[in-house]
């Protein structure tokens, strides 16, 4: 940490919703960084609830939002983090929880994005019209409320959702409102995703946090610029049974985000039969 050129620094970190939690001690305990709260309306760059659709996507909005952050303080280094919620990419069947994490250094041109996919996610809802309470009682527990908060919402037409929801009879009053206000007498009751009221979410920024930091703290071996990790990989990974390539990476490949420099790593091992294109067309 001694050589960090982040030591002594104090980035801003553009969020509403209480991120610094999971990301200060990871930048101070790391690279000497200190954070402050660059007071954005980050909800201008999309919501989860849907009132403002996000455009881009989230690599681009966590860009955007830090640099948004950068122009709000005058901080040369800024931060931010954006989630994506939708099934997993290597099992579309699950929920997953993609979070990004970005760095931008106006000093050297610097911008180093890390991710984190987690299968852990309380991304879940479920429409009703407020009286079978067991199906109300049943999601509530499955999303770890009120630890989790919630959201509701008219099932059909327009309103306003109602967010932050921890408490059971503000739960229940907001539902017979969203069913009053539905075209089908019904509402939705969505796990509420944003992070100071989703613990399990903010452990992902968190560990998206993690790999930004290790980044950040990787020089790279041509020009000693830092923020040197993954950039890509290559597939070709040959089959256990017959060695055909498959599909699967066989080759990682870091790079540095100041000068051309790549350097490649074998992955061990093999890939199983299942993925091969040959054993299994
Ligand atoms: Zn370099
Ligand atoms: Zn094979």
């Amino acid at each position: 940490m001694d050589g960090s050129p982040f030591r002594g620094v104090v980035a801003c970190l553009a969020t509403m919703h209480g991120k610094q939690w999971a990301l200060r001690p990871l930048l101070r305990r790391r690279l000497g960084m200190g954070l402050r709260v660059a007071e954005v309306d980050t909800d201008a760059l999309g919501t989860f609830t849907g009132e403002v659709p996000r455009v881009g996507s989230a690599r681009e909005t966590v860009v955007r939002k830090a640099r948004l952050g950068m122009a709000v303080t005058g901080s040369p280094v800024g931060l931010a983090s954006e989630g994506a919620f939708g099934p997993h990419p290597a099992a579309p069947w699950m929920p997953a929880d993609v979070e990004y994490v970005a760095l931008v250094d106006a000093r050297s041109g610097l911008t180093v994005v890390e991710s984190v996919v987690s299968a852990e996610t309380n991304h879940a809802h479920v429409t009703t019209d407020g009286r079978d309470r067991a199906v109300v009682l049943a999601f509530l527990r499955r999303v770890g409320f009120p630890h989790h908060a919630v959201v509701v919402r008219p099932a059909a037409g327009p309103g306003a959702p109602e967010k932050g929801l921890r408490r059971l009879v503000d739960v229940l009053a907001a539902l017979r409102r969203a069913g009053a206000g539905s075209a089908d007498g019904r509402a939705t009751l969505a796990a509420d995703l944003r992070a100071h009221v989703n613990p399990t979410r903010m452990r992902v920024i968190a560990a998206a946090g993690q790999r930004l930091v290790r980044r950040l703290a990787t020089a790279c071996p041509a020009c000693a610029a830092p923020g040197f990790g993954p950039v890509g990989a290559e597939g070709g990974l040959p089959c256990r049974d017959c060695g055909t390539p498959s599909p699967l990476d066989a080759t990682l490949v870091d790079g540095c985000a100041g000068c051309p420099y790549r350097s490649r790593r074998p992955v061990a091992g093999r890939a199983d039969p299942g993925s091969c294109p040959r054993c299994n067309p």
